[in-house]
């Protein structure tokens, strides 16, 4: 579960990204955020693994809340899918699964390229869950097709069977056909684990076919909250489109406590 307690996020420069987040994501749920350029999406994703430390408030990952004492251990429990892959493009990619145990092993282990052959076998049956064979295994990354780099970028990601997984545009550069298969293997691979995934997407298609529930942000607040069904080309309008808010407009009451009880 991710929870997050108030949140504000105010920039150097003045930006104020994120304003008086306060959401909670139950275990899980595949949550999809939704919201124009500037929203505060990548923010509010990049402050759950510590990338972006809050102005005020915090975040709660399964009732532990993030701070630097805490921030090694939790980052262990986090990964992340970004929307152009940040692979090592030298590397093999067997290498590049492997680095998603980076937050647990010694760097003098990672360095010297040891990993034990439980890890391997497991980045071998990752790389099958997500669509890739054997024969990818010592390819260069940077010579694959953007969908099988994010395809390695899954497999990386649950190397270390996080409880929640934050996938920034996961899709952004991706054809729709692609684009529906990479969404797929990231739910499927989340509810084998029942990992919590918080997922920033623009297509809305997209976020109504795949999301359990869409949070909706604009100006650095949430403006939209509820199931897919809830979200209706009205509030589409309004969440693209609309006047800004004085006080952020929320889905009936009734959906939160839906979500808590059908992750129960
Ligand atoms: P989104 O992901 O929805 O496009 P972001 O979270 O990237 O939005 O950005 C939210 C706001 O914060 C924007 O106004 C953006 O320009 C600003 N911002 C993001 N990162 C920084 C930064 N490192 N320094 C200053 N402003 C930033």
């Amino acid at each position: 579960m991710i929870h997050f307690d108030n949140l504000d996020k105010q920039w150097p420069d003045g930006t104020k990204a994120l304003s008086n987040i306060s959401l909670t994501v139950a275990r899980g749920q595949f949550c999809v955020i939704l919201g124009p350029s500037g929203a505060g999406k990548s923010t509010l994703l990049r402050a759950v693994n510590g990338l972006v430390p809050p102005t005020r408030g915090h975040v709660e990952i399964d009732g532990v809340v993030l701070s630097p004492s805490t921030q090694r251990h939790l980052r262990r429990r986090v990964a992340m899918i970004h929307q152009h892959f940040n692979l090592a493009s030298r590397l093999s990619v067997a290498a590049n699964v492997l680095s998603g145990l980076l937050p647990a092993v010694s760097t003098a282990r990672a360095l010297s390229g040891w990993f034990r052959a439980e890890h391997r076998r497991k980045a071998c049956a990752l790389l099958e869950q997500v669509g890739l064979s054997p024969t990818h295994l010592k390819r260069r990354a940077g010579d694959l097709s953007g969908g099988q780099q994010q395809r390695v970028g899954i497999a990386r990601a649950f190397m270390l069977d996080p409880e929640v997984v934050l996938a920034d545009e996961p899709v952004a550069s991706l054809d729709p056909k692609i684009s529906r298969d990479i969404l797929t293997l990231i739910r499927d691979a989340a509810r084998e684990r029942n990992t919590t995934v918080l997922c920033s997407l623009h297509q809305i298609e997209l976020a109504r076919e795949f999301g359990d529930r869409i949070v909706g942000m604009r100006d650095g607040r949430i403006v939209f909250d509820g199931t897919p069904e809830a979200f209706t080309d009205e509030r589409v309008r309004a969440l693209y489109h609309g006047a800004q808010w004085e006080e952020p407009p929320r889905a009936p009451s009734t959906a939160a406590p839906a979500f808590e009880l059908a992750h129960a």
